[in-house]
């Protein structure tokens, strides 16, 4: 399983359609929030999904549309006795506060497995299968995108390992060392085995759509890419620290990407179909979900 659930898509404030960011990122049986906006534990009720499942919440930055939603929702957490640990990763200026703030006021109700990490350029998280890097991005805060990356995996031919002569017991072996002999032969996990790239899924929340971390988002990767507003706004966007829709289309042509989707769009325009016009002008596979619209990524390889 590897799906994106649009829990807010809405820029700064809700409007009746749209609420405040929150994506919800369901990898196999893993669960991770992209930021936490205002009300997002509510959001997570409308389309069926648990809050109580969630491993990791990544919050981009102190702005408060992206986190006010969070203290709320480990309360309830707590309230409901949520298995296992959450992991929530913050800049630091939101750690020390989030910290106090949430240790402070709710003390013994908190009683969860919860762990507070700051986030520093780099490696976040490192599981068998995928890891998350942070990267720093264009705001007028300190503010992170999240860049997940499956491993690679290697999708074995059976007639090149009979013809190779690699009984099945040596396969794991070649997979851990790339190559080994075989009576008396070297052969490399090229020979019997093709390689199947990961999944690469980087999330820019509130940036301006320039800056050295463009060349960080990986080519042939899903870029989900924070587009506030319309070209017409483009001085607004510059003076706020934002991208446009446009300018996110000219990212996504620039590196490549297997599939552009846009949000946190400006409350002011009501319209998803004007960012993709726009975007698309630039690069042609863009979408622009609603609150609640689910993308399945297995169906973009
Ligand atoms: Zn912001």
């Amino acid at each position: 399983m590897k799906e994106l659930v649009f829990l807010g898509t809405s820029a700064t404030a809700p409007t009746k359609d749209r609420n405040v960011p929150a994506l919800l990122f369901k990898y196999n049986d893993k669960r991770l929030l992209f930021e936490c906006g205002e009300g997002t534990q509510r959001q997570f009720l409308f389309a069926k999904e648990s809050i109580l499942r969630l491993n990791y919440v990544f919050i981009s930055h102190a702005h408060l549309d992206h986190w006010l939603g969070l203290p709320g929702m480990l309360s309830t957490m707590a309230l409901h006795k949520k298995p296992g640990k959450i992991v929530v990763f913050l800049t630091s200026e939101l750690h020390d506060f989030a910290k106090r703030f949430l240790y402070e006021f709710e003390n013994e109700r908190l009683d969860i497995k919860l762990e507070f990490r700051k986030i520093k350029e780099g490696v976040l998280v490192s599981e068998k299968d995928f890891k998350i890097t942070a990267v720093k991005l264009n705001h007028d805060v300190e503010c992170y995108g999240f860049l997940f990356e499956e491993k690679d995996s290697w999708k074995f031919s059976k007639e090149k390992l009979s013809k190779f002569g690699v009984k099945n017991i040596a396969v794991r072996e070649l997979l851990e060392k790339g190559s080994i002999s075989v009576l008396g032969k070297r052969v490399s996990l090229e020979d019997v085995a093709k390689q199947k790239k990961g999944l690469r899924l980087f999330i820019a929340y509130d940036t301006l759509g320039e800056g050295e971390y463009i060349n960080e988002i990986p080519y042939d990767a899903v870029l989900v890419h924070e587009a506030t507003f319309l070209e017409k706004d483009k001085q607004r966007a510059r003076d706020t620290w934002h991208t446009t829709a446009r300018e996110a289309g000219r990212i996504a042509e620039l590196r490549n990407a297997r599939l552009l989707i846009l949000t946190h769009l400006s409350a002011r325009v009501k319209d998803n179909e004007k960012f993709e016009i726009e975007a698309r002008r630039e690069f042609p596979n863009v979408l622009v979900p609603k609150d609640f619209d689910r993308i399945n990524l297995l169906k973009h390889k």
